[in-house]
């Protein structure tokens, strides 16, 4: 944990957190914290700064903070998923907070699995913990925004042209295709796709509705790897 993360809910006073919780565990376990130690720590979606511990026991830890920075800015990603499986899923929440995509659709596709759609994972606060394991691993703050799009054709059809709006749209698909260009900085859509890859039709929508089709090259990767090394163009 690089930096500890706390919401309003921790707060007990205007500069003063309460820990109870794995992150007290985390206190005693990890960093082996004593009275006086600082550490750094961040707001969820807010600022982030140093924390003093004032006061440490078995059963709580009082931190006196001082938010005195904004957290990084944010890639000006959005990346359009196919739902992966559940395992997989969670390493790509975390994966997609720690790299600072800012925003996260998953979709349905014909290759994704019907049950996928009834994981656990997906319920908004265990996607949080995620989310927050992601951030704090690389010292940021502020949580993806997440949407669920459960049908294909109306998400392209009804929901894509707004999200592309006045975007580079890339959709990443093994082939003979140009290479990912990288284009950092710029407002961006990347597609990526299921397990077993986007059928013919859904290649042509997202085509139709504005992507470049794009490849990495002759080797096909596992989607966590491919959203790794895609994202990383963006940076
Ligand atoms: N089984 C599929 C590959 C799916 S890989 C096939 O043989 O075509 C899962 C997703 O990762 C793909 O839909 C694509 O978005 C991305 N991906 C993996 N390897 C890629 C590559 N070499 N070029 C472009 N996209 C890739």
């Amino acid at each position: 944990m690089n930096l500890l993360l706390f919401s309003e809910n921790d707060r007990i006073g205007a500069d003063r957190i309460r820990l109870s919780d794995h992150r007290l565990q985390h206190l005693h376990e990890v960093l082996e914290s004593s009275e006086g130690d600082s550490l750094r720590v961040g707001e969820i979606n807010g600022r982030m700064g140093e924390a003093e511990v004032v006061k440490l026991s078995d059963e709580e830890a009082l931190l006196d903070v001082r938010l005195s920075a904004a957290p990084p800015p944010k890639l000006p990603l959005t990346l359009v998923l196919a739902l992966p499986r559940p395992k997989m899923l969670r390493r790509i929440l975390r994966m997609v907070a720690e790299l600072g995509v800012e925003a996260l659709h998953l979709v349905n596709s014909y290759r994704v699995e019907k049950s996928y759609w009834q994981t656990p994972v997906l319920d908004a606060a265990v996607m949080d913990d995620y989310f927050l394991e992601g951030l704090s691993q690389s010292r940021d703050t502020v949580l993806p925004q997440v949407s669920l799009h459960k049908r294909f054709k109306p998400f392209v059809e009804d929901e894509f042209p707004a999200l592309a709006e006045d975007r580079r749209c890339l959709l990443a698909h093994p082939g003979d295709y140009p290479p990912c260009p990288r284009v950092a900085g710029e407002p961006s859509l990347l597609v990526i796709g299921p397990e077993g890859g986007f059928i013919p039709y859904e290649v042509e929508k997202l085509q139709e509705s504005g992507c470049d089709t794009v490849s990495l090259g002759p080797r096909i990767l596992r989607v966590e790897n491919a959203v790794a090394a895609l994202v990383s163009h963006f940076s």
